[in-house]
Parts: structure tokens; C-alpha cells; sequence
């Protein structure tokens, strides 16, 4: 079988460790992590007219609108370190959003690999997103081990300090969930149908999380994928 690029999405609940954990698949196949909710907050800090409304609507945790995340996303995935693949974290995040993404995958001549849905109870998601900070420079995510800030205050990747984000504040944290509910959760029976569903239970140990998954998609994608060295 001929190797292929392994083009694949993550799905989950926010703070159900989408993040960390497609991180650490991008990392382990060599590709990059395309991160959505990273790439709206560099275009928010940017003095534009696009920019101040991607802030206004991140600050609330708002859903940006369709257009703007799907250009960004198409221009990103267009770049020559995607061409061996990439692991898309945050988009599509809507079924409407899943049309758009179908478009530009038929247009940059791709096929989705894998939709790897991190299955996470919701009191275990708003007990994390409430002990959850980031790097204000990286973006490198920290979980806290107990309510308060966390015990190390700088990021042990760029040593820039540690902060909460602005829409893990506990009124957006809910309307975030409600957003998830709504709008990405109907994607699972569509990525289903697909065939390309890959339900991961995404409880207990960062490491033990990501050994399910890379067995999961190693039996999924078998050989026939192109791995960099
Ligand atoms: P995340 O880092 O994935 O939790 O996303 C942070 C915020 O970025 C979300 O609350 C939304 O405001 C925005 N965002 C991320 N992904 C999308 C998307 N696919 N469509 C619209 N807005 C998004």
C-alpha cells in the first residue's frame, strides 16, 4: 500500500485534553499541531479590524465566525510543512464548519485519516478547565493540582510567565461546554458515518491517555501512512 500523509482531527469537549494530547501525536508522527484556538489568539493581538473582532469574540467564548477561522485554517494547512500531514486540533467545530472543512480538504487534495474524539465526563472537564493556565508567550498548556495558581508560575518550555485565559473564567467556561453540546457534539455521528471516528476514553494519565490513542490509530491507520524521520 502506498504511504500517505496522515491528515488527522481532534474532537472533544473543551478541557477534555484535545490539546495536550494531539500535541503529543503530532510530535510522535513528525508533523506539525495545528492548534485553531492558537492561531485566533495571534490574530486577535493584531492592531486590525479582523483582529479586534476575533478578540471580541474569543473574550466571550464565542464561536468565531465560520469564514474568517475557515480561511485561516485553509491558509495554515496550505503551508509546505503540511504536506506530510498535520494534526488539527479545534476545527471543524460546527456542522457547518465540517462543510467548509470537506471543501478545503477536496481542494488541497487531502483525505481526513482520523476523527479522534477524546470521551470525557463534564464534571471532569469543568474540574480541569478550573485548575487549567497557559503560557502567555507559548501557549504551552499547565494543569494546576489543586484550585489557586499553579505551583510552578513560569513555563518550563520558554520560561515566560504562566496565566489563566481569558475565556477559562467559570461563566464562559459554561457557556463554552453549552457550545460544545449544541454545536460540535452532532459532528461525532457524522464523522461516524464517515467511517473515520476513533472514540478514545480520554480519563486518568496524560501518558495513559496518549498510549490509547496511539494504538487506537496505529490499528486504524495500520502501515499505510507516512511517518517522518
Ligand atoms: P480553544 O483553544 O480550542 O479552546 O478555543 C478557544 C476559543 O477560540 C473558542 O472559545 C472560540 O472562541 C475560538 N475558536 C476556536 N476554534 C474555533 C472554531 N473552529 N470556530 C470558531 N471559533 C473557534
Amino acid at each position: 500500500m502506498a504511504k500517505q500523509p496522515v491528515n488527522v482531527v481532534f474532537l472533544g469537549p473543551p478541557g477534555s485534553g484535545k490539546g495536550t494530547q494531539s500535541r503529543l501525536v503530532a510530535a510522535d508522527f513528525g508533523i506539525p499541531h495545528v492548534d485553531t484556538g492558537e492561531l485566533l489568539r495571534v490574530v486577535a493581538q493584531e492592531p486590525t479590524e479582523t483582529g479586534q473582532m476575533v478578540k471580541h469574540f474569543l473574550d466571550r467564548g464565542m464561536l468565531v465566525p465560520e469564514k474568517v477561522v475557515a480561511d485561516i485554517i485553509e491558509r495554515r494547512l496550505s503551508e509546505p510543512d503540511c504536506a506530510w500531514g498535520f494534526v488539527l486540533d479545534g476545527f471543524p467545530r460546527t456542522m457547518s464548519q465540517a462543510g467548509l472543512f470537506d471543501a478545503i480538504l477536496k481542494k488541497l487534495g487531502r483525505t481526513l485519516a482520523a476523527a479522534v474524539l477524546l470521551d470525557v465526563p463534564p464534571n471532569v472537564v469543568t474540574a480541569r478547565l478550573s485548575r487549567r493556565f497557559v503560557c502567555g508567550k507559548c501557549g504551552a498548556p499547565y494543569q494546576s493540582p489543586r484550585d489557586g495558581f499553579p505551583d510552578q508560575a513560569f513555563c518550563q518550555r520558554c520560561g515566560s510567565k504562566l496565566e489563566i485565559r481569558s475565556d477559562d473564567r467559570p461563566e464562559v467556561i459554561n457557556r463554552r461546554l453549552g457550545i460544545y453540546a449544541r454545536e460540535t457534539a452532532p459532528l461525532i455521528d457524522s464523522f461516524d458515518r464517515q467511517g473515520v471516528l476513533v472514540r478514545v476514553d480520554g480519563t486518568g494519565k496524560v501518558e495513559d491517555v496518549f498510549a490509547r490513542i496511539k494504538s487506537e490509530l496505529s490499528r486504524r491507520l495500520g502501515q499505510g501512512f507516512r511517518q517522518k524521520t
